[in-house]
């Protein structure tokens, strides 16, 4: 029987928006497929060894709750870089994608240690990029054989990422601000690696993704295997189309 093993960093600080429930969806759909399921809270000071880790996931805080285990984070940015090169599996919101970057300079400009796996950098601004978002991610849906090829989830940061050399994009806005809140580009892709700053939380509604990180996991651990067998979306579709059009009809909308 497959298994695989989810390290949840900072479970306590870094839960804004419900982002737990991301954690709660990669087992139940890595259960439903017979793959049994370990989850390792990886909190301030608990030791972890990385590359026994087949999804690291980090949620959004709030700036207080990113100065309280940047330090922490910053002592294991060798660690787990050294593994998002061998092909670990990271997906990061928010506040946690702001510290898989080189650094983030709070609106206050104190400078909190990111452990640069994404080649990008956040600046906080005075500008509250909040709202629903719908991201076109047809470049990356090609890579993950989906049909499906719009990402959706709600955004609530004051953080402008910009990123550098081979970090991409993960998406292009269609609905929302975005990574600099020019409502160009969102979120961020390097290797394995995912940052995003879609709450909601993103994989409920967006099960393509979710399924993506999985393969890519099962892939790394037990080599290029038969896709998976495919689970019943029908209500997590339902909501996905649910929430574009509700984001089509917000009146922050822009298309
Ligand atoms: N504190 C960061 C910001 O405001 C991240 C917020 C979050 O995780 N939603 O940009």
């Amino acid at each position: 029987m497959q298994s695989l093993t989810i390290y949840h960093m900072y479970p306590d600080a870094m839960n804004l928006y419900g982002d737990l429930g991301n954690v709660v969806t990669l087992r139940r759909r890595m259960l439903e497929r017979g793959i049994s399921v370990d989850i390792v809270n990886v909190g301030r000071g608990v030791k972890a060894d990385f590359s026994k880790a087949d999804i690291v996931f980090l949620g959004g805080g709030q700036d207080r709750g990113q100065k309280i285990i940047a330090d922490d984070l910053a002592k294991r940015g060798p660690a787990i870089k050294r593994e998002v090169e061998r092909g670990l599996v990271c997906l990061t919101i928010c506040g946690g994608f702001q510290l898989f970057g080189k650094y983030f300079k709070t609106k206050e400009g104190e400078m909190l240690p990111g452990i640069s796996v994404f080649d990008a950098y956040t600046v906080g601004s005075d500008k509250r990029c909040i709202g629903n978002v719908v991201l076109d991610i047809e470049a990356e849906a090609k890579k993950w054989k989906s049909t499906l090829n719009t990402l959706v989830g709600f955004e609530n940061h004051s953080g402008l990422t910009y990123l550098e050399g081979k970090t991409r994009p993960l998406g292009k806005v269609k609905i929302g601000y975005g990574n600099t809140g020019d409502r160009k580009y969102e979120g961020a892709v390097y290797n394995n690696c995912y940052g995003t700053y879609l709450h909601g939380p993103v994989l409920p509604k967006n099960p393509h993704f979710a399924d993506h990180l999985i393969q890519m996991a099962i892939n790394r651990k037990y080599g290029s295997w038969a896709r998976m067998k495919q689970i019943d979306d029908r209500i997590e579709l339902a909501a996905h189309k649910a929430a574009v059009l509700r984001a089509k009809t917000a009146k922050t909308a822009h298309i």
